[in-house]
């Protein structure tokens, strides 16, 4: 029956990698994502054959609950919940990987070798889980997305994670427990989850895609060392992918933001806001027909989304506009900002999920040396990825690469009121002379764009 296992095993990795591959197209990826699931369903099943196996109903119970309440919650979720719901769940990956250590811990007689694993395993599992938590509570709204910094931050977190280790190292000291009445077990859990929690901390808003990204990493590393250390290498194998393709995503995320993961980690980036910056000048409000005019004598016109379009969820309004501005000859791009959103990759899905053609979409470094020569640029619900006080030594937000729309000839903005960006940072690009806003709900608004232009 082991054997069987095995070679089931062998056909979920495939399945998994085969999975992985087709998630990096948009046209492929919701495949992608159904052959990860039946893969992990598979493995799930085969592993109730493997040799020692038992305890059946809490297993069946646990998977039950467990699934019941995803299955409920990922139905539920609106589409601008998915990222804190993304973080969450990455979170229970590595609060599950960290009870898996704890348990290989537990159990008497386990091999030297094995318990190192599940030490490493389970300090990088709960602080996976303790910083996901923080991540899903800073994006749900329910801790400020702004640094949370106070004295002696970072000495405090090395400080605890150097207890943590100690701890993990005490482990291997059965002699330890006659001197200290607890085993060392409880408090190395403790310490590894809260060294989770003071490190996300300090992290930002404008952050969050590197951090998000970095759990993600870390989780599946710690699924690969319990693997390791149960022997399972679907386990292994998955914790691995996980790890790689989450570690590849940190970086390229980070890359986005022009930033060293360190920096992010212990830069408290947008910490403290500008001081003596004041706005000057006025938002200047536009009308809808004003802009359809506007935009009827204009031969480019760039678009470029935020967090806010999903908010509105107004792409299927954006794709007719598009439309309606292409049958009268006048050429649309869309200017594509790597953290756009709230989950990589966001802007782009929504778009191909409205038939947006893929080619109509340019990143940040193609579409920027364009922009100059711009007739038009719509900002639909964008915020910080615009905001030239990145631009400005002194500024929060210094250092991170933006869509540089304030260079276009007009700069339209789609947004319902004074709203701040994530990252908390006021924009003066809403207060240049190129620039108007046109305010509302941006489905409302592209919607009036479209009429307006029909009757043109
Ligand atoms: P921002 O969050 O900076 O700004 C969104 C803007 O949309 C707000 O200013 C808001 O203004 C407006 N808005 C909200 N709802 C609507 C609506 N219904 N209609 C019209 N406008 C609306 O978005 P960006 O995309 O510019 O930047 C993303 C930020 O999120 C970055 O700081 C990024 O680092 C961070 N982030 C990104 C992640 C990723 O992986 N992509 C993950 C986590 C964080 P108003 O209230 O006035 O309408």
């Amino acid at each position: 029956m082991f054997d069987y296992v095995e070679v089931i095993y062998l056909l979920t990795v495939i399945t998994f990698v085969l999975g992985l591959q087709r998630m990096s197209h948009p046209l492929t990826a919701r495949s992608g994502i159904v052959y990860a699931g039946v893969a992990m369903l598979i493995a799930t099943v085969a592993t109730f054959f493997l040799p020692g196996m038992g305890n059946f109903l809490l297993i069946a119970i646990g998977i039950a609950v467990g699934g019941g309440i995803g299955w409920v919650a990922a139905k539920r979720v609106a589409m601008t919940d998915m990222p804190q719901m993304v973080a969450i769940y990455n979170g229970m990956g590595g609060g599950a990987a960290a009870g898996i250590a704890a348990v290989q811990l537990l159990t008497p007689g386990v091999a030297l070798s094995d318990a190192s694993l599940s030490v490493v395993g389970g300090l990088i599992g709960a602080v996976s889980f303790a910083g996901s938590l923080i991540a899903f509570l800073k994006l749900q709204g329910w801790l400020r997305s702004k640094p949370i910094t106070y004295p002696l931050q970072q000495p405090t977190n090395l400080l605890v994670l150097a207890a943590a280790i100690a701890f993990g190292v005490l482990m291997f000291f059965p002699s330890f427990t006659t001197w200290f009445p607890l085993s060392p077990l409880l408090p190395f859990f403790v310490l590894a989850f809260g060294f989770g929690f003071l490190m996300t901390l300090p992290i930002g808003g404008a952050d969050m895609p590197v951090v998000i990204s970095l759990y993600n990493a870390l989780t599946g590393l710690a699924v690969a060392m319990d693997g390791f250390a149960l022997q399972n290498y679907a386990m292994v194998v998955a914790g691995t992918l996980v790890g790689a393709a989450g570690s590849l995503l940190t970086l390229l995320m980070a890359r986005a933001m022009n930033r060293s993961v360190g920096n992010v980690l212990f830069g408290a980036f947008g910490a403290t806001e500008e001081t003596g910056t004041t706005m000057v000048g006025s938002m200047k409000p536009i009308d809808a027909e004003d802009v359809a005019v506007m935009l009827a004598y204009a031969q480019k016109v760039v678009i470029a989304p935020g967090y806010g379009m999903a908010v509105a969820q107004a792409q299927q309004k954006v794709k007719e506009l598009t439309d309606v501005l292409e049958a009268k000859g006048i050429t649309v791009k869309f200017a594509i900002h790597p953290v756009a959103g709230r989950m990589p990759g966001h802007m782009n899905v929504l778009l191909a999920e409205a038939g947006v053609p893929y080619d109509r979409l340019f990143d940040r470094d193609e579409i920027n040396p364009e922009l100059e020569g711009t007739d038009v640029v719509l900002v639909i619900g964008a915020n910080d990825v615009v905001n030239p006080a990145a631009h400005r030594q002194g500024s929060a937000l210094f250092g991170m690469p933006i869509l540089d729309v304030e260079k276009a000839k007009n700069v339209i903005v789609l947004k319902r009121g004074q709203g701040k960006g994530f990252a908390g940072i006021e924009n003066d690009l809403f207060y240049r002379d190129n620039s108007r806003m046109l305010y509302g709900d941006a489905q409302e608004t592209v919607g009036k764009l479209v009429q307006a232009l029909k009757k043109l």
